[in-house]
């Protein structure tokens, strides 16, 4: 669940990382195409402010030319002295003094013609000279148009001043009749003589126009230019003569110029920010992915190997189960316990047991087929998964492919170490897969396999549930006697060997159900450890042994102790207490210990065995000769007595040198001044040759089986049994 949570914080902290990037560049870009619209706004609005300013100006200089020319002739035509000279016969004289000799240098005009009432060209002159074509042939029909006009205006209306075309160019010219300043009846139509002036507009006059109205590269065209600014030059009829044109001065675009370069740094740097925001970004969730896959990675998988972990392989089935979860796919689940690895560890230290673990990985790693899916679940503990086609076992099935893997030696820091496996196997469809229910009957699979003396492969059975369920019942029972303090115990005499005396007894846990069942002791012993209740089932026979023990002055009392009660560090206190207690001579107690828990924890076992003979307690080796217990572990613990397993004394009876290691195991401790008892004596012959071995204590059904304490009294301190009755009990 907290996994899950964290798997969500982490995707959630990616999406907000992409989602800030993406709106932070988008807002930017925004921002940028805002600025970018904004100078060419400001660009284009100043262009078209100085456009007009200039077409003014233009329009401006037009105006300010025709009214020159107007006032110039109007100062001339409404003139009393004129209007008198003109209708004199020297009029030509007067004409070409006063109008016509000045065409020759006068600024305002370059071209002065005088004509008669019928428009009968009296002087005409242009440039200083009389012209050589006529008025008409210079400006064409306009010129008509010219005098129409001039005849038609009078002295308070505007002089008519007008462009006109002429065989060289364009010329600006004004006409009006010659009047005086007062019209009376003298004043006849044939008396009214026509003045017009006209001024070429000549490349000075354009360049003079365009430097006082601040028109630059101002030209006089026949026709608009592209892309550049133009006002029309009108005729009297209203056409259109020529052009002024010129380029537009485009202070806004100057001004971007200006700053382009500007600009455009400044758009490179913009660019390159986004795009480091956008890097940032993409960097930002990439690492974020990174440790997310790592964090993944970490979760799902063992830090010491490399494999899957428990939470990996769960993952691994279920996603088998929803990519396959055909009705012809099977998963098969083996979980792998190393036979051995407890005393590797024990005996070389953790960081060999490591270097071992990791060799055990990389061998299953090797001999696996490549869609197994591997896993470590802790300490000793791997587990395989495979996806089969069919439900049948393979000939080679990859339980004993492990096992074959695992039995060849390793090779670790010079040391050759020898392990096995022992595997449990479930088998699933995968579509239907409770990956639980799948772990647990592996679980239960490999239980049986350890159980049924390891190195094997056991698939899961449903017997086994059967089996487990009966366990667990009688694990309740077992509880139950404990609780009630019911559990029996039977005792069983220790004979001297050389009077045939008792000289001791062992006591025996003894339980029978409410329902009468009897259990052996090598079946409820293993459940009371597996259980946690060996402790308590432990001090309860020590207790009632104890009891009865009192009875039997003189004699020894040997109580077998687990491996897992002398682990628990409050054992010796406990049995000091019991004796003290019941007020119980220590020196008459003997513990009987197995090998087992010498060579799985010898430092708890010599500190136990140490504490528990300080006390005064005796500590006996039983079964010595089924295991694999040394000199060295008999010395080094200080035995007070060693037991010889009854193996050994079965094997009299069917083994040629069976007497030979016999004899040879009580020799060994008897030259470590160990006394010996031999377990499990049934005849006379074994006897004999357990004696003739150097045995100094018998024990075995030809004396007595197991018997209650009851009934040891009648036999052995009343003297009122026969042997043969104690052979029954
Ligand atoms: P052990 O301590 O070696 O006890 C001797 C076992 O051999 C007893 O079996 C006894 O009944 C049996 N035995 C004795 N003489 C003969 C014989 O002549 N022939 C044959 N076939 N068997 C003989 P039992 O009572 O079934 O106990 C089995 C084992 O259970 C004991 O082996 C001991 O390791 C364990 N055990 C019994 N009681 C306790 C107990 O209170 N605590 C612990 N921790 N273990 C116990
Ligand atoms: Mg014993
Ligand atoms: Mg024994």
């Amino acid at each position: 669940m907290q996994k899950r949570e964290q798997l969500r914080g982490r995707r959630l902290n990616q999406w907000s990382v992409a989602v800030i990037a993406i709106v932070f560049i988008l807002v930017t870009a925004v921002l940028a195409v805002l600025v970018t619209r904004s100078i060419d706004v400001i660009t284009t609005t100043s262009n078209r402010i100085d456009d007009n300013r200039a077409r003014h100006a233009a329009h401006g200089a037009l105006q300010s030319l025709r009214k020159q020319l107007a006032a110039t002739v109007r100062d001339n035509a409404y003139w009393d002295d004129a209007y008198r000279q003109v209708n004199l016969d020297t009029r030509a004289d007067w004409i070409v003094e006063n109008w016509a000799s000045t065409t020759a240098d006068y600024p305002l005009y370059d071209t002065a013609i005088v004509l008669d009432a019928k428009n009968i060209p009296v002087v005409a002159y242009r440039n200083g000279e009389a012209m050589d074509v006529s008025a008409s042939q210079l400006f064409g029909p306009a010129f008509d148009g010219m005098l129409a006009a001039a005849r038609a205006s009078d002295r308070s209306a505007a002089v008519p001043v007008h462009f006109i075309r002429t065989n060289t160019g364009i010329a600006l010219m004004g006409a009006a009749e010659i009047r005086p300043s007062d019209v009376d009846e003298s004043v006849r139509p044939e008396n009214l003589y026509v003045l017009i002036f006209a001024k070429q507009v000549t490349a000075d006059v354009v360049a003079e126009v365009s430097e006082t109205f601040s028109i630059a590269g101002l030209s006089l065209d026949d026709q608009p230019l592209a892309s550049k600014l133009s006002v029309p030059l009108k005729d009297v009829d209203g056409k259109t003569v020529a052009y002024f044109n010129w380029p537009s001065q485009t202070p806004g675009t100057m001004s971007y110029l200006e700053v382009e370069s500007t600009l455009r740094t400044s758009a490179v740097i913009f660019v390159l920010f986004l795009f480091s925001i956008g890097a940032v970004g993409f960097f930002t969730i990439n690492s974020l992915k990174a440790s997310d896959m790592r964090s993944r990675y970490r979760a799902s998988h063992d830090a010491l190997t490399g494999l899957l972990n428990r939470s990996g392989l769960q993952e691994k089935m279920s996603e088998i189960r929803k990519n396959d979860g055909g009705d012809d796919v099977w998963l098969r689940l083996h979980f792998v316990d190393l036979d051995g690895f407890k005393g590797v560890n024990d005996a070389w230290g953790h960081a060999v047991g490591d270097e071992l673990i990791v060799a055990v990985a990389s061998r299953l790693r090797d001999t696996l087929p490549p869609g197994a899916s591997i896993a470590r679940l802790g300490g000793d503990e791997f587990a395989v998964v495979t996806v089969d086609r069919t439900e049948t076992k393979l000939p080679l099935c990859v339980g004993q492919q492990i096992q074959i893997a695992l039995e060849r030696v390793f090779e670790i820091s010079g040391r050759t170490i020898g392990i096995g496996a022992s595997v449990g196997v479930a088998l699933s469809r995968a579509s239907t897969l409770d990956i639980d229910e799948l772990i647990r009957q592996a679980d239960i699979a490999l239980y049986r396999a350890k159980d049924l003396g390891r190195g094997i492969t056991i698939e899961f059975e449903e017997s086994f549930d059967a089996d487990t369920r009966q366990m667990a019942n009688l694990e309740d029972q077992l509880r139950d006697t404990l609780a009630k303090g019911e559990i029996g115990v039977a005792f069983q005499p220790l004979i001297q060997a050389g009077s045939g005396a008792i000289c001791g007894v062992e006591a025996l846990a003894r339980w029978q159900t409410a329902e009468g069942t009897r259990h052996a002791p090598d079946v409820f012993i293993p459940l009371a450890e597996r259980s946690g209740l060996i402790d308590l089932l432990g001090l309860q026979i020590l207790t009632k042994s104890i009891q009865a023990a009192q009875q039997w002055p003189g004699i020894s009392l040997s109580v077998n102790v687990s491996p897992l009660q002398l682990r628990n560090p409050r054992f010796t206190q406990n049995v000091i207490d019991i004796l003290k207690a019941a007020d119980f001579d220590p020196q008459r107690l003997c513990i009987e210990v197995t090998e087992g828990i010498l060579i799985s924890d010898p430092d708890q076992a010599h500190r136990a065995i140490e504490e528990l003979k300080k006390a005064g307690i005796k500590i006996a080796l039983d079964d010595f000769g089924s295991g694999f217990a040394s000199i060295g572990t008999l010395r080094q613990f200080g035995f007070d007595r060693m037991k010889v397993d009854r193996s050994l004394i079965v094997a009299l009876d069917h083994e040629e040198n069976a007497g030979a290691i016999l004899h040879a195991t009580i020799a060994l401790a008897n030259a470590l001044h160990i006394p010996v008892t031999a377990e499990g004596i049934e005849t006379e012959q074994q006897a004999l040759a357990v004696k003739m071995s150097g045995c100094d204590e018998l024990q075995g059904y030809l004396f007595s089986k197991p018997i209650s304490a009851e009934e040891l009294s009648a036999f052995y301190f009343n003297g009122a049994s026969s042997q043969t009755d104690r052979q029954t009990a």
